[in-house]
């Protein structure tokens, strides 16, 4: 949360927005009128560091640490429920997506460490199999965001596996070439 009572202009990052409005869904931020709508709509708004509204004021005002480091972005359930409300039809949901890349890329996705672990692992099983592969994603999330926390997973595993949810084997989709091509060319976009 944003608790210091001084910021001066030298720390703040004048070209976020710029940055921000270069992305999909990115281009129409500049139009917001911090009429609160998306606020007032969002159902995660009252455990957020900040609410959608006030993101968008932080973007513009060039606090980009408080928001790339805040749990709003991970706290976002894409639940669109801004976005069709918003005045300015300003894809809000897209903009969340861009700032958790964003997060992620900078490292600076302490508070949605486990959500970009799971994200990260999920998008390696896609790689890999073309579709997930629940036992080795739960595998490779717990090692990789909760190794200390492991056992407390066990009764919840078993469970699965009883059901036939944990499939000991994956299944690798036909053509996987083609779809790690439109992946790696998605990775390539995404850099420029
Ligand atoms: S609803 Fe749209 S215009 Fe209103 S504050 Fe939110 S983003 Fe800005
Ligand atoms: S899409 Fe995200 S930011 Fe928008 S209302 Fe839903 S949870 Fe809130």
């Amino acid at each position: 949360m944003l608790e210091r009572e001084v910021v001066y202009e030298s720390v703040l990052d004048h070209d976020f927005l710029d940055e921000i409005y270069s992305l999909p869904g990115g281009h129409e931020i500049k139009k917001c009128i911090q009429c609160g709508t998306c606020s007032g709509s969002c159902p995660q708004g009252a455990v957020m560091d900040y609410a959608p509204r006030k993101i968008f004021s932080l973007i513009r005002a060039g606090f980009r640490d408080e928001v790339l480091e805040s749990n709003t972005i991970w706290y976002c359930s894409s639940c669109y429920s801004c976005a069709v409300r918003c005045p300015k039809e300003i894809k809000i949901t897209d903009v969340m997506y861009a700032l958790k890349r964003i997060a992620i890329k900078e490292g600076k996705a302490k508070k949605g460490r486990k959500a970009s672990a799971l994200s990260k692992n999920f998008v390696r099983m896609v790689n890999k199999y073309g579709r997930n592969h629940e036992t080795e994603l739960m595998a490779r999330y717990i090692l990789s965001a909760e190794p200390f926390n492991a056992l407390n997973f066990v009764p919840q595993g078993w469970r699965l596996f009883s059901n036939g949810r944990l499939p000991l084997m994956p299944h690798k989709i036909k053509n996987i070439e083609q779809l790690r091509k439109i992946l790696k060319k998605i990775d390539e976009l995404e850099e420029m």
